[in-house]
């Protein structure tokens, strides 16, 4: 894929707006839009061009990609009325970069093979740091072609960037990756709110888990923001609810049983109905702080 090809980015939270620069450090024009007009004002001020709706990014745009927060959004935003389908021209790419239900990214992908238009789904794993620094983890779903001719994009935003077969894929990928996050936290949560009781303080466990087996990324990430109460998003809890519902609706579909997914979610739930769904997901924490009267700290 050539670098001159014009790139359409939908979607500029806290994923897409550092992605979106990532690619312009890379050298491609980019044509931007997001639902919230102000959010495009900072990819503007450094050289993007604003546009009105995803449509008029897909008739300016050979690659268009979208990263909202879950299916409906990307129902919206490809196939809705003034989406990317109707101003798409034949022989684009839309990649789908945004976390959902694999059933919804395959509906889209059919749609847009109808009008000659390709389609990768390549969500990510990293958090917003990873996106600032261009070092996501990106599971792509699609054609093997496609996904050659697209890997030059794909590298300006992401490290470790994998191949996983066919449309749909890397949102399965995205959903398995999810449900070892989650269940991983609420470990962490349950284990340390354990030794936080009987006196261990958080930063001596820490120390002492993390050269050996229980040790972990999640661990690494996840326990700085237990000991300083850090619990500004990164990852949301509402977002992590979502990726649960959806591994919970494709292991229904796929008839495989999912009991941790399920007791989590019910626990990320409880702690959204708190008013604590916009919290980082380490803040998981505090449901078994509350449960057991205590803190981790
Ligand atoms: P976010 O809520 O910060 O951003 C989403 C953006 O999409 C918002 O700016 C919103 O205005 C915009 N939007 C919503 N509907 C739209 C539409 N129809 N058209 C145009 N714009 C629309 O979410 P985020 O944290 O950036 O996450 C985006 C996706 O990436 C989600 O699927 C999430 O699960 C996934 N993800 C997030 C993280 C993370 O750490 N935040 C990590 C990996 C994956």
């Amino acid at each position: 894929m050539e670098k001159k090809h014009m790139v359409g980015f939908i979607g500029l939270g806290v994923m897409g707006k550092p992605m979106s620069k990532n690619l312009i450090k890379a050298g491609y024009p980019l044509v931007v839009y997001d639902l919230i007009g102000s959010k495009m004002s900072e990819l503007v001020s450094i050289g993007a061009e604003g546009a009105g709706s995803p449509k008029d990014v897909s008739k300016k745009c050979e690659i268009i990609i979208t990263m909202v927060p879950d299916s409906p959004e990307v129902e919206i935003a490809v196939l809705g009325e003034n989406g990317v389908i109707e101003g798409v021209k034949e022989g684009a790419i839309v990649i789908d970069m945004s976390s959902i239900n694999p059933f919804t990214t395959r509906k889209a992908g059919e749609a847009l093979a109808k009008k000659g238009v390709e389609m990768l789904d390549a969500p990510v794993s990293g958090g917003e740091e990873g996106a600032i620094k261009g070092e996501l983890a990106i599971m792509v779903g699609g054609k093997e072609e496609i996904f050659k001719k697209s890997l030059p994009l794909f590298k300006s935003m992401g490290k470790s960037i994998t191949y996983v077969g066919e449309l749909g894929g890397g949102e399965m990928m995205k959903l398995v990756n999810q449900l070892i996050v989650a269940v991983n936290i609420a470990a962490l949560s349950e284990a340390f709110m354990l030794g936080a009781k009987a006196g261990l303080s958080a930063q001596t466990m820490f120390q002492a888990l993390r050269g050996g087996l229980a040790g972990s990324k999640v661990m690494e990430t996840k326990v700085p923001r237990f000991v300083e109460r850090n619990f500004a998003p990164g990852f949301k809890i509402d977002l992590h609810i979502k990726d649960l519902k959806n591994a919970l609706t494709a292991a229904q579909e796929l008839k495989v049983p999912v009991p941790f997914a399920s007791l989590v979610g019910q626990v990320m739930l409880a702690l959204s109905n708190k008013g604590k769904g916009a919290n980082d997901h380490g803040g998981m924490v505090e449901f078994w702080e509350d449960i057991a009267g205590g803190k981790v700290k």
